[in-house]
């Protein structure tokens, strides 16, 4: 889901919110080739590393990193209809050996200290904010563990005054790529790699697979004002990153904890 949806998510039916995203493979930008080129920063694992992908959604992502790395994946996510989405799709892939979904929140976690190789989240640390996040889960790593997230962040110093004041109040952590790689040495992690996701993960994997989706949640809410009001500001957000593309974007920020 994308950061100003869950940000006003309180204006919405939670429900609501999760039946619209449950209709499409990813709940925010992505793709498998992004995967797996995140994946391919990540070193030294085995058969016995343990992976958590946190905020996993119907776990699109998440079965192409049991494909692109070897271990065992648990799978968390607040929304307990995803996870069921989750379990099918993995049984359908027969990866049940490999991946486990729970329903939990990611700032409580049930992990021990220092018993994670590597934490994975896409599009998701926003729910808690960055710098918090990458923070509260470095204990739960190993030393030499990897983080693995996505995090929308400004490609320039300077924004047009729309797109600056729609992200000002969906997401004020939003920042440069420099400052939130500053963040992640500060909390303790060598900065392995940084790279922009590109706008394809965007239009073609997450925007352009909404228009059925949104017909027909639309035709299932029929009548219903916040289904409207909701649909009406996916597209509004989906225009804004079709005019304002070159500024802002999600962007992999792969770290190693020292
Ligand atoms: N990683 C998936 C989903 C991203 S959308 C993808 O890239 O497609 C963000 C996800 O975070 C949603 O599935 C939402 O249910 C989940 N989420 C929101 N708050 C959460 C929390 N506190 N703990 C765990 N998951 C949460």
């Amino acid at each position: 889901m994308s950061d100003r949806n869950t940000t006003e998510m309180h204006d919405y039916d939670f429900e609501m919110v999760c039946d619209y995203f449950t209709g499409l493979d990813r709940q925010g930008p992505g793709s498998a080739d992004t995967t797996r080129k995140a994946a391919s920063f990540i070193e030294g694992l085995n058969n016995n590393s343990r992976i958590v992908d946190l905020g996993c959604g119907t776990g699109t992502q998440t079965i192409t990193l049991a494909q692109a790395l070897p271990g065992h994946i648990t799978g968390v996510d607040i929304f307990s209809p995803f996870i069921d989405i989750m379990n099918d799709k993995v049984a359908a892939a027969g990866l049940q050996d490999r991946i486990t979904g729970e329903v939990g929140s990611m700032d409580e976690l049930p992990f021990d200290e220092e018993s994670l190789d590597l934490i994975w989240s896409e599009g998701a640390i926003y729910n808690i904010g960055f710098e918090h996040g990458i923070n509260i889960w470095r204990r739960y790593l190993e030393p030499g563990g990897y983080i693995a997230v996505s995090e929308v962040s400004w490609f320039t110093e300077d924004r047009p005054e729309e797109i600056e004041e729609m992200w000002r109040a969906a997401y004020p952590e939003i920042d440069t790529i420099p400052v939130k790689v500053a963040q992640m040495q500060q909390a303790g992690y060598v900065p392995v790699a940084t790279f922009a996701i590109p706008d394809s993960d965007w239009k073609e994997h997450f925007y352009e697979p909404m228009y059925p989706v949104q017909e027909a949640f639309l035709a299932k809410y029929a009548g219903n004002e916040a289904a409207r009001k909701l649909v009406d500001n996916q597209r509004w957000e989906a225009d804004l990153y079709y005019r304002y593309c070159r500024y802002y974007g999600y962007v992999f920020y792969i770290g190693r904890k020292i």
